[in-house]
């Protein structure tokens, strides 16, 4: 039998101490690894369930090496990572996904450049980046966004016509934008896709996503949806992961239009809250295939285990814990964040069956 490129026992690095990092800490641990958190705080949420922690800026190379010195494989937690710290951290260790992925995830005119070059549909889209790019917009009523650090529907706004495309523009103070033709979607999913050191591919269900106030509010697995659409889905996903030479995990976002079509919205080459369900409710969790990815191990099964459905509780929602530990269909998530500020992402719980609920 082959042995793995980074067998149980070894160490792995995560940049970022949020959420993410901490599932994935939790499911390294599972197989017998052990993690360390970089983070710029001196405690992160991914630290507290971690082996180690090292706080540092990321543009700290000293900091950062001594984080790359301690680990033998790096991957990231959120795709705002800045390019060059995940440049340096290469010089020393194997960074999985590498730079490829968050150079393009990171600005959104180049994302769906990409997504155009591999066949993925996407909506009409157009660059704003000037007096004469508003002045010479087309195929409005749209949607304005920030071509960089949007996240979670900030650093965008809807526009009908010209007059207030420009006045949007100047609210997001001028920046390089996209401004995307309004889709009329029936409804938005999403897919992970995993893809291994060898090149082996794995696809998590379809998911159907509802959003509220731009954030994430529930995922359904199964979607429902028919087999020609979540067939299209997936090819997009796949393609994705292969054009962008992934090992790790990249999570895409689609629309379904009225008229059956699939377009791709954004991409994130990380975890995606879209996948949480799969920690209960999956053959395989998208923590675990993330490591089994950035490992060399072989990539888990994804059959879907039972009907579920995801709930984020954002904010003062995980107040509500005690009603979630009575449910015996819920599988409750708490982050472990101090402070449940509006907005914010402080736990999911995971309906598993959900006809029972
Ligand atoms: P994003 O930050 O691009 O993920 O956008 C956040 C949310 O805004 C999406 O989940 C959609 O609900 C909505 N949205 C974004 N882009 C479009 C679009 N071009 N047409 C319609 N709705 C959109």
């Amino acid at each position: 039998m082959a042995v793995a490129e980074i067998p149980p026992g070894s160490t792995i690095g995560i940049l970022g101490g949020g959420q993410l990092g901490r599932m994935t800490a939790l499911a390294a641990a599972q197989l017998g690894y052990r993690s360390i958190v970089y983070a710029p705080e001196d405690h992160s949420i991914a630290g507290d369930v971690a082996a180690g922690h090292v706080s540092g800026t990321y543009d700290d190379i000293h900091a950062l090496g001594r984080f790359a010195a301690q680990v033998d494989v790096i991957t990231y937690e959120f795709e705002n990572v800045p390019e060059a710290a995940v440049a340096v951290c290469q010089q020393l260790k194997p960074v999985r996904p590498g730079t490829k992925p968050i150079h393009i995830a990171q600005h959104r005119l180049r994302e769906k450049e990409f997504f155009r070059k591999l066949g993925i549909g996407t909506t009409q889209y157009q660059p704003i980046r000037s007096a004469a790019d508003v002045a010479a917009a087309q195929g409005l009523p749209g949607i304005l966004k920030t071509c960089t650090e949007g996240y979670d529907g900030k650093g965008q706004i809807r526009v009908a016509d010209r007059a207030s495309l420009g006045a949007a523009w100047n609210k997001l103070e001028r920046r390089d934008c996209i401004l995307e033709a309004l889709v009329d979607f029936t409804c938005e999913i999403s897919t992970i896709v995993a893809r291994g050191l060898d090149g082996s591919m794995r696809c998590f269900p379809i998911g159907v996503n509802d959003h509220r106030d731009g954030i994430l509010r529930t995922t359904t697995v199964p979607s429902g949806l028919p087999a020609g659409i979540l067939a299209t889905a997936q090819h997009f996903a796949l393609e994705l992961a292969r054009g962008l030479d992934l090992v790790g995990l990249v999570a895409l976002e689609m629309f379904v239009t009225k008229d059956g079509r699939v377009l791709a919205n954004e991409m994130a080459p990380r975890p995606h809250n879209s996948g949480h369900w799969t920690i209960d409710a999956c053959a395989t969790s998208q923590f675990e295939q993330l490591v089994r990815a950035i490992c060399g191990l072989p990539l888990g099964a994804v059959d879907v285990l039972a009907p579920s459905r995801m709930l984020n509780l954002i904010g003062a929602e995980a107040n509500d814990w005690p009603r979630y530990l009575a449910d015996p269909t819920a599988r409750l998530h708490l982050y472990g964040k101090a402070g449940a500020r509006p907005g914010r992402k402080m736990g999911h719980v995971t309906f598993v069956a959900p006809s029972a609920t």
